[in-house]
């Protein structure tokens, strides 16, 4: 398996809340880190139907784009009264042809929980799926994964994306509640982060 050596890293990410703990992450290991966003790049859809497929095209397109090597995050939700929903389609629940409102794609996820009248807890998982791409073809993918269950009403105002109504197993608070440096030592994509250190950057 390939080895990530120091250097210029791209992260192959637009989305601001995944870049700063993408960064803070990455932080010990010394690379100069720069965004898609500093090279001009797109973002390429997303056209897979698995987490591990979207970071590849994530991460092939910037390392293509920039010549450098560059990591890529696809992420999201799975719940499991609702068959792994929104999964792959966790930010475009977001969507509203306007930008995206993580408040109501919360409340949507909830009623749909509410319709199919599953019992509580109703538990789920974040996923997190990381790539690093080589610009000559080459990658290393993880998957990394934290249990909970999906609470309401929303708590918290930390965080990014769907924290406010996602309790960890084990905890009282919700990830929006949490101090980020408690939520970076079990997060899913703190989980990713050491298979990914053990793969190639220790
Ligand atoms: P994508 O990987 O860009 O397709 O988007 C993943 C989506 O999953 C994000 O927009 C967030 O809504 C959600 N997500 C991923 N990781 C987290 C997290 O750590 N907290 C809250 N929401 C997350």
């Amino acid at each position: 398996m390939r080895r990530l050596e120091g250097g210029e890293l791209v992260l192959a990410s637009h989305n601001a809340g995944k870049l700063r703990e993408i960064a803070e992450l990455l932080a010990p290991y010394g690379f100069q880190v720069r965004s898609a966003a500093e090279f001009g790049l797109s973002e390429p859809e997303e056209t897979e139907e698995t987490f591990a497929g979207n970071a590849r095209i994530k991460a092939h397109y910037a390392a293509k784009g920039t010549g450098l090597p560059a990591l890529s995050d696809d992420s999201g939700l799975e719940v499991d009264a609702l068959r792994g929903a929104p999964g792959v389609h966790t930010a475009d629940w977001a969507e509203t042809g306007n930008g995206r409102d993580f408040k109501m794609a919360m409340e949507k996820l909830w009623r749909r929980l509410e319709e199919t009248g599953a019992p509580e807890p109703r538990t789920g998982r974040f996923v997190c799926t990381l790539c690093i791409a080589w610009p000559g073809g080459q990658d290393v993918v993880v998957r990394g994964e934290v249990s909970g269950r999906i609470v309401w009403p929303m708590r918290g105002t930390r965080g990014f994306g769907f924290d406010p109504i996602f309790q960890p197993d084990g905890e009282r608070e919700t990830f929006g509640e949490m101090d980020p440096a408690r939520k970076h030592a079990m997060s899913h994509r703190a989980d990713a982060f050491r298979k990914l250190t053990a793969a190639c950057l220790d």
